[in-house]
């Protein structure tokens, strides 16, 4: 895990502690827009602002940033929350929200009016950004950027006031529109907005810009460093800008690299076409980057708080190996999942010499290193089953598993002998016939001869039967957002993203809760979904054993 000075923001930070720039202090955010649900970015930033301000002794506020009403809702509010301190994330009770500033930041535009430093100005939105010019063309100043100050004071205040329909006037400052830096060029602080808000409701009629909002929020809680995307590298000189233009608490703004995974999407405009057009269940749909989704699928706050330390921080984009998430989720899962058995694609298999109606209760342990998972009792009887694919009529060289008769091991059980397979009327396999050796109760061989494979099974009758979810990639290749001309990144989604199988469970799995952690031997890591009923559990494949996907 990082420690204080091993990544270039923690190393600024040292230095800002050793120069008594901020009094020593650290007060970090986390500032989500609530207009969808947190994802893997997220988790990056999540574990970033609370991992430092924890590792310093310092606070880290939760932020709703929240200066657009038309795409936020309280849905979200709920969710990111909730996201937020599963991840670990302790807010305790600063929780704030940007519209809560909206009266002051009002004040503060006024300010800057009287100062000669804002303007209110009638240009439509295409006409702006075309006087705006480009890096190689400098802009022109707009008509009404000399307006006096009594003129700008009254039209804000009729903005407010919501004289003007939406798009008329908005209100900009006035710093230089032959500046080398767009954002420089008179940015864009208030736009009137008819609409009503999550939080405020019909109180506002005008509503400040991000670059406005954001840089006087860290001002107003006293953030000292505020950790950004390296998207808003220029974005960061209006920051300052505004903040020393008013002459106000001035926080440190400071870009790292956002996340990026091979196979992934992490862009919450996508991510809420893929649940708006139903090529998901929904956002917590186990196949979706979100939090929520990776929650439902069961994977581990803990595995995705380690990923987020191995990853670690940079300054230039890059793209992080989605196999490098699941070796976090395999590592965890294998150290902490309870063990049990359960069979997908089940054959049934006869024990001819084992005697009818007799059921023993075999004790296994949850987990085969650690005894502090304790054990289960686990049912055996005369008929059982097992994987299909742990069967072959005709088997390969090495093929360690079971076959007319060969000999294999059932695993916590005894050893098996496979005499005879009854095939259906197209050649399958339909029941295996089979012998036991009653002196090899827990897997011994009794004289010693050698089993080499173990193979898992569950007892016919008191097998509970199953839904399995088995997810694979979303999207089928590695860059989905590289599309094609004329396509699209749906074009780029997985059809076989979710399979869906009935299975057999040891009777021990209805136990288990929803979401709890539990490895199917040999066939991957499981959680129960909150879709099970009390006829049908059903199960997420949160990941397979191995790395099956990837080259
Ligand atoms: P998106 O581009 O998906 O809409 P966003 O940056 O607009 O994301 P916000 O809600 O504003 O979403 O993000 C909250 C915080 O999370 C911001 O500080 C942002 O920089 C950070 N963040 C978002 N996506 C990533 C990412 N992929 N990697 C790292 N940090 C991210
Ligand atoms: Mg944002
Ligand atoms: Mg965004």
């Amino acid at each position: 895990a990082a420690r204080p000075g091993t990544d270039f923001i923690r190393a600024r930070i040292l230095q800002d502690n050793a120069s008594g720039r901020f009094g020593g202090k650290v007060h970090t955010r986390f500032p989500p827009e609530p207009n969808g649900y947190l994802h893997l970015g997220h988790a990056k930033s999540i574990c970033l602002n609370f991992g430092v301000a924890k590792e310093f002794h310092g606070q880290c506020n939760l932020r709703f940033d929240d200066t657009n009403p038309t795409k936020e809702d309280t849905e979200y509010v709920d969710a990111i929350r909730e996201d937020v301190r599963w991840l670990g994330g302790d807010w305790e009770d600063r929780e704030f929200y940007a519209s809560d500033y909206f009266e002051r930041l009002y004040s503060y535009a006024e300010e800057l009016i009287k100062m000669g430093k804002a303007y209110v100005d009638d240009l439509s939105a295409d006409a702006i950004r075309e006087y705006r010019g480009t890096l190689t063309r400098p802009g022109r100043e707009s008509p009404w950027r000399n307006r006096s100050v009594e003129e700008n004071l009254d039209l804000f205040r009729r903005m407010r006031a919501g004289e003007f329909p939406d798009g008329s006037r908005v209100l900009r400052a006035k710093i230089d529109m032959a500046s080398p830096n767009l954002v420089m060029r008179d940015p864009t602080l208030y736009r009137i907005r008819h609409a009503a808000h999550h939080r405020t409701g019909e109180a506002w009629r005008i509503y400040p810009m991000y670059d406005y909002t954001h840089c006087l929020s860290d001002s107003i809680e006293g953030i000292t460093h505020s950790l950004c995307t390296l998207e808003f590298v220029n974005n960061r000189e209006l920051y300052d800008w505004v903040l020393d233009t008013l002459g106000v608490y001035h926080p440190q703004q400071i870009e790292f690299a956002r996340l990026n995974l091979t196979y992934t999407i992490l862009s919450k405009r996508k991510l809420i076409q893929l649940v708006r057009e139903g090529h998901v269940s929904g956002w917590d749909d186990p196949r979706m980057p979100t939090l929520s989704g990776l929650r439902r699928r069961g994977v581990p706050p803990e595995a995705l708080r380690e990923f987020c330390a191995r990853i670690g921080l940079a300054r230039a984009d890059s793209v992080v190996d989605y196999a490098m998430l699941e070796f976090c989720i395999r590592e965890r899962l294998n150290a902490h999942a309870k063990r049990l058995m359960a069979v997908l694609d089940p054959i049934k298999v006869v024990i001819e010499n084992y005697p009818e109606g007799q059921v023993e209760e075999l004790e296994m342990p949850f987990h085969p290193e650690d005894p502090a998972y304790g054990s289960r009792k686990t049912p055996f009887a005369r008929e059982i089953y097992i994987e299909r694919d742990d069967f072959r009529l005709d088997p390969p060289q090495k093929y360690h598993r079971l076959s007319p008769g060969a000999e294999v091991r059932l695993r916590y059980a005894y050893l098996l002998t496979c005499r005879e397979a009854l095939l259906d009327q197209d050649g399958n396999v339909r029941e295996l016939r089979c012998v036991y050796d009653p002196q090899s109760r827990g897997g011994q061989s009794p004289d010693g001869r050698k089993v080499k494979g173990t193979i898992h099974w569950v007892a016919a009758a008191s097998a509970v039967p199953a839904e399995v979810r088995l997810y694979s990639q979303l999207f089928a290749v590695e860059n989905p957002d590289e599309a094609p001309e004329g396509k699209t990144f749906l074009d780029n989604l997985n059809p076989h993203s979710l399979q869906v199988v009935r299975g057999l469970l040891e009777p021990a799995a209805a136990a288990l809760e929803t979401g709890e952690a539990v490895q199917f031997e040999r066939l991957g890591y499981f959680c129960k979904d909150k879709d099970s009923t009390a006829a049908l559990p059903v199960f997420n494949r949160t990941a397979t054993l191995r790395d099956t996907w990837a080259k």
